[in-house]
């Protein structure tokens, strides 16, 4: 077998950030319990871990007793969830993703200028729900082109379009287009709203499994973008599957493929929100069941920094650490034989 590990693929920096950000605390605060409102990120492992180490995850802050530690996960909340958060007395942690936080301030200037909202993404999505409560009145949610004609539009000249950060290009694209259409004086927000890492891991499909005989990617079943990775390899051609970690890998999935699976090429990816130690545990197994090599495929680099939340830098100022210079900065993925076993393995760039 022949793996191509894609480069970028895994965790970014909004995940690594709100991860890190309930890591410190359950480091920091021992003696309390650390709440966290919605799963932190889409992913069964990186919860289930924070679980075993005491965090208790809920669906309503309700739950929650008066004057906790409450952590906000990476998708963002309402200004309704932060209202309530606040009469409750609790100690706010925000983990939101900044990329996340940039859609809701465009939310609330658009609506401030008396602009309708149409907002492009998952009407069922914590991000979307999140997004949507910063404007309610003025926001309606396009999940495909067959909701434009229920719209209802006061002024089709005074109409802007979101999106929500972890779509596939390929889908709002066409979605887009067919609000241009409809109202062709809509207006675009400022930069793309999909994340440059929703945008990366994609385009890093679209380039490496037209050479492949099978696409996995790492991730969630509620993980958006991971889904939507496995939609893009579709959408080339090339069959993909979506597992959460090594126990999901089917034998049968390589039915179909050269030498059933000893000859085949398998590109591996995982959504942003899935840990390393899940894809390599994926690649020794695969090693030891096929044979054959890893090649690690880099197509975009990636280098980019968040702060942690000021409420988490007060935290770590009050027990006397220094939180300055606590950037979380999140590169490529390096391949090494200590991580990926005893197997050839090149890295390789791809123009
Ligand atoms: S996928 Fe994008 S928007 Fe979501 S946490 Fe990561 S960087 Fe932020």
């Amino acid at each position: 077998m022949r793996i191509i590990l894609s480069n970028p693929r895994g965790f970014c920096a909004g995940v690594h950030m709100a991860v890190d950000v309930v890591d410190q605390l359950i480091g920091l605060c021992k003696d309390e319990p650390i709440y966290v409102y919605h799963e932190i990120v889409h992913n069964k492992h990186v919860v289930q871990r924070f679980i075993d180490r005491g965090a208790v995850f809920v669906e309503d802050l309700n739950e929650v007793p008066e004057g906790s530690i409450v952590v906000f996960s990476a998708h963002g909340v309402s200004p309704a969830v932060r209202e309530l958060a606040r009469q409750r007395r609790f100690t706010a942690v925000d983990a939101t993703c900044p990329l996340v936080t940039k859609v809701h301030s465009e939310a609330v200037r658009y609506a401030r200028q008396g602009y309708q909202i149409l907002l492009v993404g998952h009407a069922d999505h914590q991000e979307i729900i999140g997004t949507r409560g910063e404007a309610p009145d003025a926001t309606q949610v396009v999940e495909c082109p067959e909701d434009i004609p229920g719209l209802e539009i006061k002024d089709p000249n005074k109409l802007v379009y979101l999106t929500q950060t972890t779509l596939s290009t390929d889908d709002a694209a066409v979605i887009i287009d067919a609000l241009k259409r409809a109202f062709p004086n809509i207006k675009e927000p400022p930069g793309s709203d999909i994340c440059y890492a929703t945008t990366n891991r994609q385009h890093a499909v679209r380039q490496i499994a037209p050479e492949c005989d099978l696409v996995l990617v790492v991730g969630s079943k509620n993980s958006s973008n991971s889904l939507r990775l496995t939609e893009i390899s579709q959408n080339v051609g090339v069959k993909a599957f979506l597992l959460d970690d090594v126990t999901e890998l089917r034998d049968e999935w390589f039915d179909g493929t050269p030498g059933r699976g000893r000859d085949a090429a398998v590109m591996l990816t995982a959504g942003a929100s899935a840990p390393e130690d899940l894809v390599a545990e994926i690649c020794r197994t695969l090693m030891r069941r096929y044979g054959g090599t890893i090649e690690q495929r880099d197509v975009v680099p990636e280098d980019v920094e968040f702060g942690l939340p000021s409420t988490l830098k007060k935290i770590m100022r009050d027990k006397g650490l220094d939180p300055e210079g606590c950037k979380i900065r999140v590169g490529n993925w390096k391949i090494t034989q200590e991580v990926y076993g005893a197997v050839p393995l090149t890295v390789s760039a791809k123009s």
